[in-house]
């Protein structure tokens, strides 16, 4: 939820990627607060996936998991693979140089915005600090598109701000628990160059953001995407945009992204 604490606006990686995609949903969603219609499939999935983070959140605390395993075939049959596709993660040595921290929370204030990212595992020693993020849908994305997802971008951007890592000392692994076969991974190595573009295009969008909520404050909606858009042909909201009325089905399953199947939201 967009909060208003302290003065700052807080965002999270799920709406900066809304905002990009159409300043209009971001305003209908954060600003109006208007519900989307239920899909109780989809609730049954993030519950699951909600699921699954509890789950390595407590195993990470070293609290007993048995009886929740034992309970949900689903979770254990998740967990199982999981152990298998990454033993160093799920039992890792024990070692005191390095930390290790689930759902670690961090914030970063940049011009108006109070930044907020929450990592689902992070993995850090004197050489480097990696980021662990579990997804829970049966399909990874392609991996130019996940480069690009805020959540990428933002939360490599806001350890290298909020840390002393270097940005060559970051990386950021996606694990898809449910792929296919087994668990696949995505990793995203960081650097200098990736870092000052993140800054700018995260100052830009920010720039239109303030831009967008003075006019707004005046009266005037935030902007549209152009008529001629996909993003309306699966949007909730394309009767009230006077956009070609999205039929059940693209509602019903709309473009696998990572907002549309965000597990824990921030
Ligand atoms: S219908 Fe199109 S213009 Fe309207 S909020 Fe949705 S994506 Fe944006």
């Amino acid at each position: 939820m967009l909060s208003n604490s302290t003065n700052l606006l807080r965002l999270s990686q799920g709406q900066l990627n809304l905002l990009e995609r159409c300043p209009r949903q971001f305003q209908h969603t954060y600003l109006q607060q208007l519900n989307s219609p239920s899909d109780p499939e989809h609730e049954e999935r993030q519950t699951l996936g909600s699921r699954f983070h509890l789950l390595m959140q407590q195993r990470e605390m070293g609290l007993p998991i048995d009886s929740f395993l034992q309970a949900d075939a689903q979770l254990q049959s998740w967990m199982s693979a999981f152990a298998n596709a990454a033993p160093d993660i799920v039992t890792p040595a024990t070692d005191n140089q390095t930390f290790r921290e689930s759902e670690h929370y961090r914030t970063l204030q940049v011009q108006d915005y109070l930044l907020t990212v929450i990592y689902d595992l992070l993995i850090a020693d004197n050489q480097q600090a990696q980021i662990l993020d579990w997804k829970t849908y049966p399909k990874p994305p392609d991996k130019r598109k996940l480069a690009q997802n805020w959540q990428t971008r933002l939360y490599m951007y806001v350890l290298a701000e909020t840390s002393e890592y270097l940005p060559e000392k970051i990386s950021m692994t996606y694990w898809f628990v449910q792929s296919e076969g087994r668990p696949q991974n995505i990793k995203f190595a960081y650097n200098n160059r990736q870092h000052q573009q993140t800054e700018k295009e995260l100052n830009q969008l920010l720039n239109h953001l303030t831009t967008w909520l003075k006019l707004y404050q005046k009266g005037q909606p935030f902007p549209q995407v152009v008529e001629s858009s996909k993003a309306c042909n699966y949007c909730q909201f394309a009767t009230r945009c006077q956009r070609t009325q999205a039929t059940e089905d693209t509602i019903k399953y709309p473009l696998q992204n990572l907002d549309s199947v965000q597990e824990v939201s921030i």
